[in-house]
């Protein structure tokens, strides 16, 4: 008989593959006090999130545009999707993001001066995420609201473009569901106010 307590959890126990989020904050932005450890708790909850069963059904169901692949050279992501069809399955973006164990990102808080049209940005294969100050106030949900955009820009981090970065040709327009970095921090999202709701976070 296994020694192994039975524990119930809502999230599959896989240890395996863990967050590690530094931040450091440039002259000029602000961030809330306690913001380390609000960051340390929306680290917790993307762990928890990318290895529940939840965030793997609702992803394998989505289909996103091909063309958020489109041109690019980098080399740190498989580029997977049907040619027939031209869609990306949600199955292969779930194996990007989880294709490495270890994700180590580090966040610059800066100040956007009075642009509030976007909360932060990064690149393909650099996992470093640019995070504006102005919308980290703290209020209810600020954990939960940075984690959503943690996985959004981790999305990006791991070779998902949107419209506005792909060339003319291959542009699917404003269409979120069609966009795969759109389509995590909402899954993301929504997992994290289900919980919420039910009390387990
Ligand atoms: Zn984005």
């Amino acid at each position: 008989m296994s020694l192994k307590k039975k524990t119930k959890h809502f999230w599959p126990q896989n240890d395996e593959v863990r967050f590690d989020i530094k931040f450091k904050v440039e002259n000029g932005a602000k961030v809330p006090d306690h913001f380390a450890d609000t960051l340390k708790k929306a680290q917790e909850l993307l762990n928890k999130v990318f290895y529940s069963k939840e965030f793997k059904e609702e992803l394998y169901k989505q289909s996103y545009n091909d063309s958020a692949y489109s041109k690019s050279k980098k080399g740190c992501f498989e580029t997977v999707y049907d040619s027939k069809n031209g869609r990306i399955a949600g199955k292969a973006v779930y194996d990007n993001l989880i294709a490495n164990k270890n994700i180590n990102l580090l966040i610059t808080i800066k100040n956007n001066g009075d642009k509030k049209g976007t909360m932060g940005s990064s690149n393909a294969c650099i996992d470093k995420i640019t995070t504006y100050d102005y919308w980290l106030v703290e209020k209810e949900g600020l954990s939960q609201r940075l984690a959503r955009h943690i996985a959004h820009e981790f999305t990006h981090i791991r070779g998902y473009r949107h419209d506005n970065k792909v060339d003319k040709a291959y542009k699917w327009g404003k269409k979120t569901n069609e966009d795969p970095a759109y389509g995590v921090g909402s899954i993301v999202g929504d997992i994290l106010s289900a919980w919420s709701k039910k009390g387990l976070i």
